[in-house]
């Protein structure tokens, strides 16, 4: 299911029949990059705005993984992928996510010898994810 980001807007402000929002959630669920791509297009119209934490806790929308989270610390996330996850935990809050952040933050501090594996797993992982399109 290909959908444009007018579509996406108004899935959000649920202006969509029924079946046709039940459908976008189906297709959401399976794919983590649409869940961004809509999390982008929420940011971009309704930036700063309060309700966007509403707008995402109403639709549950996926949190990242623990890999994502640390090449998001290293830096090694592509700009898209980034900025969902700073727009995921700053602008909508989600604690969850912000202690998984601190907690790998700790982990990176911490001097050890697994410390280039553990580098290495983060980069292959994100990599592995990197969308082709
Ligand atoms: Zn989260």
């Amino acid at each position: 299911m290909t959908l444009t980001d007018a579509e996406l807007e108004a899935f959000l402000d649920e202006a969509l029949p029924a079946d046709t929002m039940r459908r976008i959630e189906q297709t959401l669920r399976g794919d983590p990059w649409l869940v961004k791509r809509l999390a982008l297009v929420c940011a971009r119209r309704d930036r700063g705005n309060h309700s966007l934490a509403g707008i995402w806790r109403a639709h549950r929308l996926t949190c990242p993984s623990r890999e994502e989270l640390g090449s998001y610390l290293l830096g090694s996330l592509e700009p898209a992928a980034a900025d969902f996850i700073a727009f995921h935990i700053q602008t909508s809050g989600c604690r969850a996510c912000q202690a998984n952040l601190d907690d790998l933050r700790n982990q990176r501090a911490e001097p050890g010898p697994h410390q280039h594996s553990r580098r290495q797993k983060y980069f292959q992982s994100s990599a592995g994810k990197l969308p082709g399109r």
